[in-house]
């Protein structure tokens, strides 16, 4: 019995001495109760979610950005764009010609996104003439969506390009009228008070499932001909998913996105905080 006590008595210390290392030694305060040590019993269970039945599906937290989620670029209202049923009833949105692009009434910052995209079978033009549309995070940042089979154009405007920034590492491009998709981890960039950006975006992606950018640090603005740069002011934490009209009936499908967390509860930092250590 005294033995055990004694124990007891250890083990009470060493919680003890370990609750109070937890408070001093993990650098975010919102973490601070929480036990991060290496193989922690206590630490928390991520949550269980079942998993798509095939790779593509939504999982079931997923918000799906179905055509009546996406309003006009020009005026706010319904998005101009056909909506139109395939042969198997999966609905999918096509451009239209001085529409305007769309984008989603909801904002997103952090996300996952999933969606799969065609460039039109019948092929008119070239180079950027072709097929050229493109999926804008925070209404900003463009993923260039571009027919580039056997398609020349500037590397950093390809498809699958951040585009005006940086080619894909490779070419992955289906034929003309071929559905695609892109699969696509976003981070926000975030500013400080004056509107300096503190921490650049990032951004990984899959086209047609292979790597084509891995945590790529997006420089700025993907503007035509100009040189990438953050606005001045900055901007908030959140924007729309867009997509553009360039003229070229591009179609969508399968649209979902997750929003992600800021941070992962990790015993390192997910992304340093500005101006931490
Ligand atoms: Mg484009």
């Amino acid at each position: 019995m005294e033995v055990f006590m004694k124990t007891i008595g250890k083990r009470m210390v060493s919680l003890v001495v370990l609750a109070a290392l937890g408070t001093t030694l993990v650098g975010y305060a919102a973490l601070s109760k929480t036990d991060l040590s290496v193989h922690s019993e206590t630490r928390p269970q991520p949550a269980y979610m079942a998993p798509p039945e095939r790779f593509g599906d939504p999982p079931a937290d997923a918000i799906i950005l179905k055509a009546s989620e996406w309003r006009s670029d020009k005026g706010g209202g319904p998005a101009k764009w056909k909506v139109v049923k395939d042969e198997n009833g999966l609905e999918y949105i096509e451009a239209v010609k001085k529409a305007g692009g769309i984008h989603t009434a909801q904002q997103f910052g952090n996300c996952q996104l999933h969606i799969e995209w065609r460039t039109p079978a019948v092929v008119k033009d070239r180079g950027q003439g072709r097929g050229n549309s493109g999926v804008f995070f925070m209404g900003r940042y463009e993923l260039q969506v571009l027919d580039s089979y056997e398609n020349p154009t500037y590397a950093d405007g390809q498809a699958a390009s951040i585009y005006s920034q940086v080619p894909p590492l490779k070419n992955v491009c289906r034929k003309p009228g071929e559905w695609q998709s892109y699969d696509v981890c976003f981070l926000r960039p975030i500013f400080d008070k004056s509107g300096k950006v503190v921490r650049k975006g990032r951004i990984t992606v899959f086209h047609n499932g292979v790597a084509v950018h891995n945590n790529y640090e997006i420089q700025g603005l993907t503007q035509h001909k100009r040189v990438a740069a953050y606005p001045r002011g900055g901007h908030g934490d959140k924007g729309p998913l867009s997509l553009q009209d360039h003229g070229n009936p591009i179609a969508y499908r399968n649209i979902w996105i997750r929003e992600l967390p800021e941070e992962i509860p990790s015993n390192q930092p997910y992304i340093k905080k500005p101006g931490e250590k």
